[in-house]
């Protein structure tokens, strides 16, 4: 019998599982002969050159979609973007001054499931090149001066963990401390389970660090990106003086299937949509993501007196 471990070698970097892969129920199948390579579509299309659209299915040059800032020039929809192009996007070149950047997680719990906490935050320093799911940093936004935090889905799906909340809690404290605004773009599934309770504590922490830059009269814009969900829409997401959004983010805190369930109700149209949101006045405005740079350094001029 041919020994199915032989095969599919391609899944050996995925992470280790704590059972072996089944074996194969008919080994007929795995005896079939290999198809001729499934090449009929175009071969002078280079690899990596081009993206399709999830939403229209154009092919876009990717050059294209970085010149666009990864917005299907077709439809509008909006690609998720990383921590460090959406900084790039939004500051004045060359203003962004990092904050905590070597801040790693410490497994406190040695959390084990499928396999390790430990190896999951390695797993993704390597994919990402991030030490955790959100760059902190002061930068200049048009023409005032701001500290702002980027979260990063890739990062483990942008979950707040201890390293998440410390640094967006140093990045508000900093700016009460210079009196300047804060701009926190959000981009997480919620609170860190691998981190327990450790990860929940962020919620509170975060959200009075923003109650004590706002009795100081300074001012937070919270941008709400596709998804913002959970722990983190339920603190700092939420807080904002303003909050804004990308155009058809998913917003909410549990997900439809899980309020579907409990509420035993048919969900309205567009639920957690940004745009019901919008409607309902928990978004204050929804705008695309090539006029955040303009309308956020524009918000930062009516909400913050100008400095000498
Ligand atoms: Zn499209």
């Amino acid at each position: 019998m041919a020994t199915p471990s032989q095969q599919g070698s391609g899944s050996d970097s995925m992470e280790p599982s704590l059972t072996p892969p089944p074996e194969s129920p008919d080994p007929s199948f795995a005896k079939k002969p290999k198809l001729a390579p499934a090449s009929p579509r175009k071969r002078d299309i280079p690899q990596g050159v081009w993206d399709k659209c999830p939403k229209c299915e154009a092919m876009i040059f990717e050059q294209e979609l970085e010149d666009t800032l990864k917005v299907c020039p077709h439809c509008s929809h909006h690609f998720p973007i990383g921590a460090r192009e959406r900084i790039e996007s939004l500051v004045v070149s060359g203003s962004f001054e990092e904050m905590d950047a070597g801040m790693t997680s410490a497994d406190t719990l040695e959390f084990t499931g499928t396999s390790s906490y430990a190896s999951k935050l390695e797993k993704h320093r390597q994919k990402t090149k991030l030490n955790d799911a959100v760059i902190t940093g002061l930068c200049q936004v048009g023409e005032r001066r701001a500290g702002l935090a980027a979260m990063d889905f890739n990062f483990l799906g942008g979950s707040m963990g201890s390293v998440v909340g410390e640094k967006i809690t140093r990045l508000v404290e900093r700016s009460t401390e210079e009196q300047v605004p804060v701009i926190i773009v959000s981009s997480s599934g919620g609170a860190r389970m691998y981190e327990g309770m450790f990860s929940l504590m962020q919620m509170a922490k975060t959200s009075a660090a923003l109650a004590y830059h706002g009795r100081k009269g300074l001012a937070y814009i919270s941008v709400l990106t596709h998804p913002t969900t959970a722990g983190v829409m339920a603190s700092y997401a939420s807080l904002g003086d303003l909050i804004v959004s990308e155009p058809k983010a998913m917003i909410g805190f549990a997900g439809p299937r899980v309020i579907r369930d409990t509420t035993q109700s048919e969900l309205p149209e567009g639920f957690q949509t940004a745009e019901f949101l919008m409607e309902r006045g928990l978004i204050d405005a929804i705008i695309p993501r090539r006029q955040l740079s303009e309308r956020l350094s524009e918000y930062l001029g009516y909400l913050c007196p100008a400095t000498a």
